[in-house]
């Protein structure tokens, strides 16, 4: 497609709106209030204004949820339309979804055209086909009626896309809740909503900070999905305990990234690079512990300062640029601040930093102590722990010596020993000789601290309905 690389077409975008994201409640904008900013990363620029919705707006937006639910879930060949309809659209509005989510996230371009966007529209198109197969499939199964979703803000509109498509085919109505630092792309798509056919009250989008997502939580909504750290899951978890509400938690990782003395050493790096410099590292499944056999450790490391010194860093709008900016200072000054206490020998990848952004350098850490806390806790960030090991066995030991589980990585050009270790890790995905495959029909999600439930195929569909039959039986029971 064309290069979005004009910001132009994002910015008039928003003037047009008065330069305020705000609620998307029953298909109408409002209450807009200009209470917070959302910054360009990249160069400190206001971007627009963001309303921190309220908890009675949130409330109002619930109801409206609730209005619209059972005319929503009546007609399961009418969502297969309208899912490929938002499908369709979003492919017409491609350039001006991947450019406003470049400017409010500080994820290259490139990044955005080519993974975010396809990948958000392609969950459409696949959950389009899974509302129209539901009855023939899934007999027995209804809507579990209002889903309150509440999602971060490294892939702002692919989470999105994860919670609303599902939930939608399943013939649930929606509440979003955007992270705070990245609106842009919902209001975008609120719009899109509307484009489509999408009848009022379907999907309703509010923006806000923590507060209004936990407004939403104590709302009258009967599932709560939510993507985020792990602390704030708990939270919810507890908040939700005894309420009857589902839930779903897609929380943090510390994915191991296993490379075998005998596996393809170049590919292993590009693999590498992907794995925890795709999205500035601010990926909840990144390859940030690398797990490298010993004989061939320092060969290894060499090689991957080399090809970290290549990465070209700077404003993502630039098509030529690897690694943009992080999302926020205060997510910048997190990650320094963890670097920092560090006891191990740091690299940072030599090339230019712009001046003025909120830009990190990719950075490698050898010589940790596994269970130093670099080597424990997420630093979501591109800063890459390394550690050494000797035998199989004592990979997988290392590469399980942590509380999350959400994916791993190893490579080998061994077969057998792939078949081997791979059951072995614990994690929701283990990718083999590859890392960082999405896809809409294979489902995703952690164990451990890394939260549970799946997200796409069937599995992820299963979370957003209930088996009547189950319920037909306990009400016998109750009888
Ligand atoms: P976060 O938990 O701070 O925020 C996530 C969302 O929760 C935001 O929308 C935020 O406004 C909201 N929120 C904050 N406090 C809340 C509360 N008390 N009640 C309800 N909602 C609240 O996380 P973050 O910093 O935005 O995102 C980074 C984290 O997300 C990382 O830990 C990462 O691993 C994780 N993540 C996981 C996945 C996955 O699929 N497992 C995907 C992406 C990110």
């Amino acid at each position: 497609g064309p290069a979005p690389e004009s910001a132009s077409e994002a910015h008039a975008w928003l003037a047009d709106r008065g330069g305020i994201a705000g609620p998307f409640i029953g298909g109408k904008w409002g209450p807009l209030r200009d209470d917070f900013a959302s910054n360009n990363p990249a160069t400190g620029e206001k971007l627009a204004g963001v309303t921190k919705t309220t908890a009675e707006e949130v409330e109002a937006a619930v109801k409206a949820a609730r209005r619209a639910q059972s005319a929503w879930e009546k007609d399961h060949t009418k969502r297969a339309r309208v899912l490929y309809a938002i499908a369709r659209v979003m492919q017409k509005h491609s350039r001006l979804l991947a450019t406003m989510e470049t400017l409010d996230n500080g994820k290259p371009i490139r990044e955005a055209r080519d993974i975010d966007i396809p990948l958000a529209i392609r969950h459409f198109y696949y959950h389009a086909g899974l509302a129209q197969l539901l009855p023939t499939e899934m007999p027995g199964h209804s809507a579990l009626g209002v889903c309150g979703q509440i999602i971060p803000w490294n892939f702002p509109l692919l989470m999105l896309a994860w919670k609303i498509a599902p939930a939608l085919a399943a013939g649930n109505t929606v509440v979003l809740k955007p992270a705070e630092y990245t609106s842009l792309s919902a209001m975008v798509f609120a719009e899109i909503c509307t484009e489509a056919g999408v009848p009022p009250g379907v999907v309703n989008i509010i923006t806000g900070d923590g507060d209004t997502g936990a407004a939403l939580v104590a709302a009258d909504v009967d599932k709560i999905a939510f993507t985020g750290s792990t602390d704030v899951g708990r939270l919810i978890r507890e908040q939700t305990a005894g309420t009857g509400k589902s839930l779903t938690l897609e929380l943090g990782g510390k994915s191991p990234y296993i490379v075998f003395d005998d596996a393809d050493i170049d590919s292993a790096i590009e693999g590498l690079v992907d794995a925890i410099w795709f999205n500035q590292g601010q990926v909840c499944c990144a390859g940030s512990r690398l797990l490298v056999q010993e004989n061939i450790a320092d060969d290894f490391h060499a090689r991957l300062c080399a090809r970290m010194a290549t990465l070209r860093i700077g404003d993502p709008m630039d098509k030529c640029i690897d690694v943009g900016a992080i999302v926020d200072p205060v997510q910048h000054a997190a990650i320094t601040r963890l670097v920092s206490a560090s006891d191990g020998e740091i690299y940072h990848a030599p090339g230019p930093i712009p001046e003025g952004g909120c830009f990190y350098p990719p950075t490698l850490i050898t010589g940790l102590h596994t269970a130093s806390p670099l080597m424990q806790e997420e630093i979501f960030g591109p800063v890459l722990v390394s550690t050494t090991f000797r035998t199989p066995a004592e990979a997988v030991e290392v590469a399980n010596n942590t509380r999350y589980g959400l994916a791993a990585t190893l490579w080998t050009e061994n077969v057998n020993l792939a078949l081997d270790i791979a059951p072995k890790l614990v994690a929701g995905v283990v990718w083999v000789n590859a890392t960082n495959l999405f896809d809409a029909a294979a489902p995703f999600g952690g164990v451990r601290e890394s939260g549970f439930g799946r997200e796409g195929g069937w599995e992820g569909l299963g979370a957003y309905l209930k088996s009547d039959a189950k319920l037909t039986a306990a009400k016998a029971i109750a009888v």
